[in-house]
């Protein structure tokens, strides 16, 4: 399973062990790009759906960014 912020925390302090409040802080400034990048439904007019990123336009879900952005458990649920 892979957690973009702690893998982002590691690469910042390159060091193997971490604490949970670096972990947090990475947590806080991926926010606004994760209230950006957010799974939208997308309903065609023969009621075909599927699930593109809100911003990327015409990338299905998840996006290049969102998959930076969210961890394996998130992007699966
Ligand atoms: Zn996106």
């Amino acid at each position: 399973m892979s957690d973009p912020a702690i893998e982002a925390v590691k690469r910042a302090v390159a060091a193997p062990c971490i604490g949970s409040d670096e972990v947090a802080s990475v947590r806080e400034a991926l926010k606004p790009i994760r209230e950006l990048h957010k799974p939208e439904v997308v309903r065609s007019p023969d009621d075909e759906q599927w699930t593109e990123c809100a911003v990327c336009y015409g990338a299905y879900w998840p996006c290049a960014t969102a998959k930076l952005i969210y961890t394996t458990e998130e992007l699966e649920s």
